[in-house]
């Protein structure tokens, strides 16, 4: 018995660093963010992602240390004037006189414009294709889109691209009478809503929206336009002269579920370089931009 209590003892350190290894390996494999069980998952590369211009929401904590977002501002500007514009289901006015600095100014299907609101600065586009639209009255742009849009042709042209404005500014009336009225008769109301904008809810009566044409296929309006030369230039470059691509959330033949319209790479709108910039590097629409009820 003696032997037998003596070779017990001898054994217990031992034991107890057999224990204290096993509880180690045992942490060290249950430890947060193990990979337990690899997967082929795990081992695809992320996806490239974007760099958001605001701080995501897990960077709250450190919000007071960023600098200020440089789009604040226009963007309150924005939401101020946004008052301005006529709302269908209320019938508020819009006050045409402090419209005019509002370059983030949302139209679209609840935010329509007064029948009676025209910009006061409108002037004729250059490089505009003939033939097109109301020559005189479709063929302009407000003055600061219509610099930036010449400055963005002359930059394309540099580069072997040549683009020109198909149809810029467009009345009330030429929206409900050329247009919508013309698609509604041709394909009836419900498909007519998701091709054209209903009269007072089309940015084009901003006159900082148009719609561009590139010479491979002879300025023409084409649902290809994003895959020729001068749609992938335009997708790459328009926002470095303030403009965006405005209908992205849908396809070539489904409306998208935010604008309710098909993808329209050819349409572009000016909103300036910041707000191009940062909605091109984030992915947003105008509507997610403006963060506003649409
Ligand atoms: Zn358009």
């Amino acid at each position: 018995m003696a032997q037998s209590r003596i070779n017990i003892k001898r054994f217990v350190p031992a034991v107890i660093i057999l224990l204290a290894v096993i509880a180690a390996a045992v942490l060290f494999i249950l430890r947060p963010g193990a990979d337990k069980t690899p997967t082929p998952a795990n081992n695809v590369a992320p996806q490239e992602s974007f760099s958001p211009s605001k701080p995501s929401d897990d960077g709250k904590d450190d919000s007071a240390e960023l600098p200020p977002d440089p789009d604040e501002a226009a963007r309150a500007r924005a939401a101020s004037m946004q008052d301005y514009a006529i709302d269908p289901n209320t019938g508020r006015a819009a006050d045409i006189t402090t419209m005019d600095d509002n370059f983030l100014l949302l139209v679209n299907r609840t935010h329509a414009l007064a029948s009676s609101y025209a910009p006061s600065d409108l002037v004729k586009v250059e490089h505009s294709v003939s033939g097109v639209g109301i020559p005189g009255e479709t063929d302009q742009l407000r003055k600061v889109a219509a610099d930036a849009f010449e400055a963005m042709v002359a930059a394309a042209e540099s580069g072997g691209i040549i683009i020109k404005l198909r149809t810029g500014y467009r009345s009330y009336a030429y929206q409900r009478d050329r247009l919508y009225n013309a698609y509604v008769a041709q394909y009836g109301r419900a498909y007519a809503d998701t091709i054209s904008a209903r009269p007072g809810q089309s940015e084009h009566q901003t006159g900082l929206a148009l719609d561009v044409g590139g010479a491979s296929e002879g300025f023409a309006l084409s649902r290809n336009f994003g895959n020729t030369k001068e749609g992938q230039w335009v997708a790459e470059h328009c926002c470095e002269y303030g403009f965006i691509i405005r209908y992205t959330d849908g396809t070539k033949n489904s409306p998208g579920p935010i604008t309710g319209f098909i993808s329209e790479p050819w349409h572009l709108r000016y909103v300036g370089v910041q707000p191009a910039t940062s909605m091109k590097n984030s992915g947003k629409l105008l509507e997610q931009y403006l963060d506003v009820m649409y």
